[in-house]
């Protein structure tokens, strides 16, 4: 038996404890009864930013701005990943000008920037738009 993973409700930021076998069968929250893992990204803010990073599966978090014409390029790409990626990882975006206090304490100097964390802590960050081949090798080289 191997331990169930802690992972955050993306609708109420409630802890769940699903077991790894269960992570394909579309597992609900224990206190809101909201999908888990979503196939697409879900919004970061100040408010559920501290309680989405921690948890076992990693969250990829896209900090991205309206303005930014290589973000809205870059953004079917991370809409597909998602989808791509559900059960390993959870994608979430993070809005950089309606955010800016927190993105100026993540260190965001260039978007897009992607930041991947895992139980709280940041793991690897990179900026710039990729395809969808370079983003899965960049995430293959975390061991994603
Ligand atoms: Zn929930």
């Amino acid at each position: 038996m191997t331990q169930p993973l802690l992972i955050p409700c993306p609708s109420c930021n409630g802890l769940n404890r699903i077991p790894a076998d269960r992570l394909s069968d579309a597992p609900r929250c224990g206190r809101c009864k909201n999908s888990v893992l979503l196939n697409t990204p879900f919004e970061l803010n100040a408010s559920n930013f501290a309680a989405q990073i921690k948890g076992d599966l990693p969250l990829l978090v896209d900090v991205w701005a309206s303005w930014c014409g290589p973000c809205q390029a870059f953004a079917p790409t991370f809409t597909q990943a998602a989808a791509q990626l559900s059960g390993r990882a959870r994608l979430a975006k993070l809005d950089s000008e309606a955010n800016q206090q927190l993105a100026g304490q993540l260190g965001i100097r260039s978007i897009p920037s992607l930041i991947l964390y895992r139980q709280g802590s940041e793991l690897a960050r990179i900026s710039g738009a990729m395809n969808m081949t370079q983003l899965l090798d960049w995430l293959k080289q975390q061991n994603i």
